[in-house]
């Protein structure tokens, strides 16, 4: 028996307009296991007038004190029910559920950040050279928001956007990728318990074309926050140019993580480990990339093999495992795809490089860490994102060549720098061309700090208090209290 999901708007579950469902599949046997709604149009313009009124109704006039109430409710519900948030997901996208269970908790403290944030998002008294005029600036909700979410971390990526938006008093509307739609579900189950009033969250599920495109050209829709790949995000971003619609990205990366022979060779080890393999490096901020200088390549390899051949692979439920499946079958397809172009390129594959098959691993989707030696980094293994365990290890001979390597490529997500010399370390973190930059240590991120690309990588920053103005209009207000308007025609400059 599968579980059959509805749609969420108005504080209500529907069904779909269409009358139509398709099957989400477990990454780990590869059965089905829930019915998604399949939304379209129609259900677009449902949920984008419930949104809308919304904001006319009591959740605009409520004040930003009780809004960060709500949402702090929100938080503690979210934290009760982690365990079944996080189960519902890793049985989604086939991550470990002990780093899924972490990065629901992790959800709860976004909506606790921004609960604590609603109420003192303050204007500006603006001093001004003419007497008798007072002029001050406000914050205002840009209105209805719309999410549109990749398969890699459904809650996560939904709730850097989504705790925001209500904390600046937006209504909100989620579509999570059609391939790991469920843990959303369960987040609007949470959400009917907090009382939010009707219409300020809403759970559209289906297909890009179907339900991201409509949502995005629609009228009602004043922002469009998107996490997604580079050819979605362009697609989005010319629709959205068409209306003018307010848009942030956050794409792919293909990030440096650059050891110097000075640094902490056992630290780093573990740092480009967790960099690339943690969640199968299927996360858009994964070290693909290992630049290391020439004097300690070979020892530093040896001991990367050494430790990710230790590596336990199987179900990413049972306690234990630190390697499972590929989320989806043709993201399978593609990181193997990218193994072969990478040995046709002429690098060397030293650990992994296969799938993994035998009753243990389920439906043969666990692709081995691999790591790949004698990469140029023209190569398109070293230049295009695999967002899978595939990593690609570049000599470099000094720090301008670190330099040079790390940013010679589109994207600029993230780099990490490993090094003893604090003179080095800040060189390094001013030349890269990167949203974040970890030195000696990888993957850190925290809700109060922001998060985003330079260059393909993304538009726009979320985290932290500045993402709340990503969500509000700003507002100049001028009030005479004793200004002489002069004759328009004798007005002198
Ligand atoms: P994707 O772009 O295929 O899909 C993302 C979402 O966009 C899905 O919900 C999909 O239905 C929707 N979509 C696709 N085409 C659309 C269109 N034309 N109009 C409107 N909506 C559309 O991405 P994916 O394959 O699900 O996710 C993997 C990508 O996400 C990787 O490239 C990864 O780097 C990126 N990512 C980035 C971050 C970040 O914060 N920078 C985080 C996670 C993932």
């Amino acid at each position: 028996m599968t579980t059959k999901y509805q749609l969420y708007v108005d504080n209500e579950w529907h069904d779909p307009l269409s009358g139509e469902w398709f099957n989400t599949e477990d990454p780990f046997t590869g059965e089905p296991w829930a019915q998604i709604p399949r939304a379209n149009a129609a259900d677009v313009d449902r949920a984008v007038h419930s949104a809308q009124a919304a904001l006319e109704g009591s959740w605009g006039k409520m004040s930003a004190t009780d809004r960060g109430s709500l949402l702090h409710r929100l938080a503690v519900l979210i934290d009760e029910n982690a365990g079944t948030l996080a189960e519902v997901e890793s049985r989604d996208n086939g991550k470990l559920l002990s780093e899924v269970s972490g990065q629901v908790r992790y959800v709860a403290k976004y909506f606790y950040y921004y609960a604590g944030l609603a109420d003192k998002i303050q204007g500006a008294v603006i001093p001004i050279e003419k007497p008798g005029v007072f002029n001050y600036a406000k914050y205002e909700p840009i209105g209805v928001v719309a999410s549109i979410t990749p398969w890699n971390s459904s809650l996560l990526l939904t709730a850097w956007k989504m705790a925001p938006a209500l904390c600046g008093g937006n209504t909100f509307i989620a579509k999570p990728s059609e391939f790991t739609s469920a843990s959303m579900f369960e987040l609007a189950r949470i959400v009917a318990k907090a009382d939010l009033p009707p219409g300020v969250f809403n759970v559209l599920t289906g297909f890009g074309s179907e339900v991201g495109e409509p949502l995005v050209r629609h009228e009602g829709v004043g922002r469009i926050a998107f996490t997604g790949g580079d050819q979605g995000g362009r697609a989005v971003a010319r629709l959205a140019g068409e209306n003018l619609k307010r848009i942030s990205l956050e794409l792919g990366g293909k990030s440096p993580n650059i050891v110097f022979d000075d640094a902490d060779l056992d630290q780093a080890v573990n740092g480009v480990i967790t960099g690339i393999f943690s969640a199968g490096g299927q996360t858009c901020m994964a070290g693909s990339r290992l630049l290391l200088q020439e004097s300690i390549h070979d020892t530093f390899v040896q001991k990367l093999v050494e430790i990710t051949s230790r590596a336990k692979a199987g179900n990413p439920r049972t306690p234990g495992i630190q390697i499972g499946p590929v989320a989806t079958k043709p993201q399978f397809e593609k990181v193997m795809s990218y193994i072969a172009i990478a040995k046709g390129e002429g690098a060397r594959c030293i650990a992994g490089g296969r799938a993994l098959s035998g009753p243990e691993y389920g439906a043969g989707r666990i692709v081995e860490p691999t790591i790949f030696v004698d990469v140029e980094n023209n190569m398109r293994i070293a230049q295009e994102e695999v967002f899978g365990p595939v990593l690609a290890v570049i000599k470099f001979k000094d720090e301008e060549d670190a330099i040079r390597i790390g940013n010679d490529t589109r994207f600029g997500l993230a780099a990490g720098v490993w090094t003893k010399s604090l003179k080095r370390a800040m060189h390094m973190s001013d030349k890269l061309k990167a949203g974040t930059v970890w030195i000696n240590n990888y993957r850190s991120t925290s809700f109060a700090t922001p998060f985003g690309g330079f260059k393909d990588s993304g538009i726009g920053r979320e985290g932290g208090i500045e993402a709340v103005k990503e969500y509000l209009e700003t507002k100049s207000v001028w009030i005479s209290t004793d200004l002489q308007m002069p004759d328009p025609f004798i007005r002198k400059y």
